[in-house]
């Protein structure tokens, strides 16, 4: 019988996960399905429900139930633990799994990717939300030098800071000082059209400037340019994501290449 996936958001008719598990399931040879679903914002855990009894095998989340699947799960993967909030949902044995695979998906990207070394490194993430807060572990276990989280309300940033202890720095924008080699713009600035005020001392020759926004050029992709310096939006680390979670449920590893290269060649 052909295994139920979906991704489950409000609004969620914009979300290209469905295209990606299409091609990741064509790919390897998969039977399955992965369909779009459009839950109340008052009605996830119902709406969870209603697959899983209808032989859902497992589930992605996106905005704004990620929180919600956190406290949904009867069992969390140390990662999802980690980032307080879950993506990836599996369905097996009257369980329901949550992991969380941003971080992973942000760390392919970065070093397999876009050949970025992060060991010894000076990072600097902009932003403290749920999508800042699921990528700091992967990055600390990369060992970089510095690792400081920047953030609009400071008290946010020093709030996280604090989750993952000593290495991790907290801050206003206002505040930074010195350069960094990769600026990760995990704000929420970018879908608004804005640009946090950032000094452009941040940015130094080699330095990679990544915003996990995708689909559109960002005025921080833009700012960034203009300081000469190499750039990448997150549409590699939303098919890594992906991946990620497709093998958490079939235990398979897609090619994301050619994947990556399809979308890119529909934007
Ligand atoms: P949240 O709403 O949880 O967090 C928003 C963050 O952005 C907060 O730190 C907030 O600061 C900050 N912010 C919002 N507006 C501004 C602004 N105008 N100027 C400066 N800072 C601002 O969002 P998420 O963490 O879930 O998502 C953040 C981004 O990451 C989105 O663009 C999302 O699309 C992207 N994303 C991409 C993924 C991918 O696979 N490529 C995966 C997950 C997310 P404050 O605390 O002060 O309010």
């Amino acid at each position: 019988m052909t295994d139920r996936y979906a991704v489950f958001g409000h609004p969620v008719a914009h979300s290209k996960s469905p295209l990606i598990h299409a091609a990741f399931a064509r790919q390897t040879g998969q039977d399955m399905t992965y369909e779009a679903i459009l839950a109340p914002k008052d009605g996830f855990a119902a709406s969870v429900a209603a697959f899983v009894a209808a032989g859902g095998r497992g589930a992605n989340v996106t905005v704004p139930f990620k929180e919600e699947a956190c406290r949904l799960a009867t069992r969390l993967s140390a990662r999802a633990e980690c980032a307080g909030a879950v993506n990836t949902l599996t369905f097996a044995s009257g369980e329901i799994r949550g992991d969380n695979t941003d971080g992973a998906g942000l760390l392919a990207d970065l070093t397999q990717n876009l050949g970025r070394d992060l060991a010894g490194r000076r990072i600097l993430l902009l932003g403290a939300g749920g999508a800042a807060r699921g990528v700091i572990e992967p990055l600390l276990a990369q060992q970089p030098a510095t690792l400081v989280i920047a953030n609009r309300t400071v008290a946010r940033a020093q709030g996280l800071a604090g989750l993952f202890g000593h290495g991790v720095v907290a801050c206003g924008f206002d505040a930074l000082a010195g350069a960094f080699d990769v600026i990760v713009n995990a704000t929420a600035a970018s879908l608004a059209g804005e640009l946090p005020p950032l000094p452009p001392t941040i940015f130094a020759a080699g330095s990679l400037a990544y915003d996990m926004m995708y689909g559109r050029d960002t005025p921080f992709l833009a700012f960034a340019r203009t300081h000469g310096v190499a750039t990448a939006d997150g549409l590699g680390m939303l098919v890594e994501q992906a991946a990620e979670a497709f093998f958490v449920w079939r235990g398979v590893r897609p090619d994301t290449a050619p994947v990556i290269a399809s979308l890119r060649a529909a934007c």
